[in-house]
Formats: structure tokens, sequence, C-alpha cells
């Protein structure tokens, strides 16, 4: 008997016309079957799975002997055991599916759900069920692995592209050496004296060379510190020499723009282990900033001495009084670059020190001094921070642990 035949099955009180659209609604399979395994009702997606399965009269099937595939007993057997419902996966070829039989006491009727697995659909339609937890967690595995793939792939694009840029970059160096030798030799006048206005067309162009040079650099150690593991030379060296270098370094581009740079090292910093270039590297992108940013008539100062630093370590318990240890003498070096520039509003504090964040846009940069100097820092395990308002300057401070392992 079936539920396309006019005949009501026994024990079915509805009208079957209504049963059947009723059931045809439901997207899943859907049948229900007696105890022999007789298909007493099948709704429109349950026929069409039976039809794909290669049964030209779908509803003449046995249920046990050709839909389930398995003996009456061992589903009998779970339900007079007291299950309910008993679950099983059908495997049909290639597809899997999962089964779901409820047993009707009233009727000792067996009612089956059909579905696929996730991930098999049967002859390519999608099945419309809802997913178990354990489907969930699959397609969340599926979805995960996907993720990863794709954020792998990206960043191994991203190294490309770096590396690239990177020796792009590279090759601009010689030829900028070369521009800004040729400028210094003119200058000095060896080749032909110069007017005062060739002088300053001269000077002027020296100082773009230099600027470009300066950004081919800074991409260059950014491109360094991106490829690579951030290795530190750390070894006892004098913070003090370090600096006096730098200062003298710069001390000439800050002449020629009129602005005051003023030194102050502690002469008590003691030695200690650090990596000099690196050190010397993020205290130089300080003054390069702060000398970009500080109009003529202005001043600098870069200060470094020693600094008691107690590391905030999380409490027990909130009640819990935080213990302080009074320091026996100081553990790290404090080195500031202060200027009287125009200062950076406190929402752009923190974002400064991210790649390639600018926020003024009239001067010449690429956004990764800040973001440099934060890496180099980081690595000797201290820290880097901006006070500042605007209208009243800018003080740059980082902090550098003196017990370096
Ligand atoms: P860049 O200088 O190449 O733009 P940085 O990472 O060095 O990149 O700085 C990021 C931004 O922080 C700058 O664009 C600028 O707006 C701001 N900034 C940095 N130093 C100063 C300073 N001394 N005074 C004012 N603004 C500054």
């Amino acid at each position: 008997m079936s539920a396309t035949s006019a005949e009501r099955p026994e024990g079915l009180s509805l009208p079957i016309e209504l049963v059947q659209g009723l059931v045809d609604s439901v997207e899943e399979s859907y049948l229900v079957a007696d105890r022999k395994g007789t298909i007493l009702l099948a709704n429109r997606s349950a026929r069409k799975h039976l039809t794909n399965r290669g049964f030209a009269e779908p509803l003449r099937v046995n249920l046990f002997a050709e839909v389930l595939c398995v003996e009456p007993s061992e589903v009998f057997s779970q339900i007079e055991g007291g299950q309910h419902e008993v679950k099983m996966i059908l495997e049909l070829g290639a597809a899997k599916f999962r089964a779901r039989i409820t047993w009707m006491a009233e009727s000792d009727w067996l009612a089956v759900q059909l579905s696929p697995q996730p991930g098999v659909s049967e002859g390519g339609a999608s099945s419309g069920t809802h997913p178990t937890v354990q489907e969930l967690l699959q397609e969340r595995e599926i979805t995960y692995r996907n993720l990863l793939a794709a954020y792998l792939k990206l960043q191994e694009v991203n190294r490309q592209k770096t590396v690239f840029l990177a020796s792009a970059a590279h090759e601009l160096k010689t030829p900028l050496a070369v521009i800004k030798g040729y400028y210094d030799l003119l200058l000095t006048g060896s080749l032909g004296k110069l007017t005062e206005k060739q002088k300053d067309i001269l000077e002027e162009s020296k100082d773009s060379c230099e600027r470009l040079v300066r950004l081919v650099s800074m991409f260059l150690n950014y491109s360094a510190l991106e490829s690579g593991k951030l290795v530190l030379q750390l070894r006892d060296n004098d913070l003090r020499d370090c600096l006096e270098e730098l200062t003298k370094r710069w001390s000439e581009a800050f002449q020629r723009k009129g602005v005051r740079l003023e030194a102050t090292f502690d002469p008590s910093i003691p030695s200690f282990r650090f990596d000099y270039q690196k050190v010397q590297q993020a205290a130089a992108n300080l003054l390069d900033n702060s000398l970009k940013h500080t109009p003529a008539g202005g001043c600098v100062t870069l200060c470094a001495g020693p600094h008691f630093w107690e590391r905030r370590v999380a409490a027990a318990s909130p009640s819990t009084e935080r213990r302080r240890f009074r320091l026996p003498r100081p553990n790290s070096v404090e080195v500031s670059v202060s200027d009287s520039g125009p200062g950076i509003p406190a929402e752009h504090h923190q974002e400064i020190f991210e790649d390639f964040v600018r926020v003024d846009r009239n001067t010449s940069g690429m956004g990764l001094g800040l973001a440099i100097a934060k890496r180099l820092i980081q690595a000797h395990r201290g820290k880097i921070w901006v006070e500042s308002e605007p209208q009243t300057g800018s003080k740059f401070t980082f902090l550098l642990p003196m017990d370096q392992g």
C-alpha cells in the first residue's frame, strides 16, 4: 500500500491527500513503513531519492532490504531495547546518507528521515536539512583549514611582495649614493666656482637626495625586519657613545634647517648589553621625525639617563595589594627625544606606531619610522611611547632594560 494510491493506510485518520500534501512540503526525504518494511508513505524528496538509486517503482521497495540494507531485527532490537530513535549511516556508492528511524508506538510504524552527509549531495541537489552538531563541527574544521591555507598563501604572497620591493629599493641605493657624491663634489667648488644661486639649488637638490636615501634605507630596514627574524647582536656597549655618535651625524642636518639640537646624557649610565646599531637606528628614527616636524627656530632635545623600571605584574586577586619592591639600583635606561613641533593629537598616540600609518601628510615619509623603532625596542624587551598635545610639541621615550640576556 502506498501514499500514491487513494487507499488510506490502516490506522491513518486523516485524508491521505492531506497527509501526502503535508509530507511533500518537507524538503527532507521522509518515508513511513510498517513492521515488515512495506512503504506506506513517501514524500516527493524520498521518491526522488529512490528513483535516483535506480528503483523504477520507488513505492514498491522494501524499507529494510532495499532502502536501509539491514535486517529488520537490527532496527527492532534497538527499539525494543528502549531506544525510541535509531540512527545509521548508509553508504551508497560514493554517497553517504544519514537515516533517522523513529518508531511510532501507536501505529507500530517506522518513520524514516534520510539526509545526505555534509559535503555529499544527492544528485547535486541540496538537501535542505538541519545540520547536527557533529556536522557543524566538521564544517567548522573544513572552514578553518581553508582559511588557514588561504592565510598561509596570502602571507607567502605578501613576503614575495616585500622581497620584490626590497630588491627594487636596493637597486636605488647605488645610483642615489653616486648622485649624492656628485652634489658634495660640486658644492666643494673643486669643479669650478659656483654662484650663490647655483649653491642654493645644489643644496636643495642634495637635501632631496638625502631624503630619498633615508626613505630607501627605512624601507630596506623594514623589509629586513619583515622577511627574517630580528636577531640582536647583544654586546656590552656604552649607550652614551652610541647616542653621541648619532648626535654628531645629525647635527649638520639640524643646523641646515635652523633647529637647535641639544643632547644630555647622564654620565652614570653604566655599560650594558644591547645591540648598538639597532638602538642607534631606533633613536635615529625619532630624531629624523623631530627634525621633520619642528619648524626652523625650534628646539629638539635628546636625553638619556638611568631609570627605575618597576614592571607591573598581574595581582593574584583584585583585592590583593600589589607588592612594590624598592629596586636597589636603576635597572633600565630611559632615552627621550622632545621637540617643539606641532604635537600629535591623543587619538593618534597608539596608531602612529603601526606599519604605514601616517598622520601628517605634509611631510615626506612612509609611516614606517616609528613602527621600526617599536620593533627594535621591543626586541630588547623595552617599551616606547609618546606624550604630546597639539601645539606643545612631542616627547618620544623608550626604556631599555639593562639586564639583557
Ligand atoms: P613617517 O614619518 O614616515 O610618516 P613615522 O612612523 O615615523 O612615519 O611617523 C608616523 C606619524 O607620526 C607621522 O606621519 C607623523 O604624523 C607622526 N609623528 C611622528 N613623529 C612626530 C613628531 N615628532 N611630531 C609630530 N608628529 C609626529
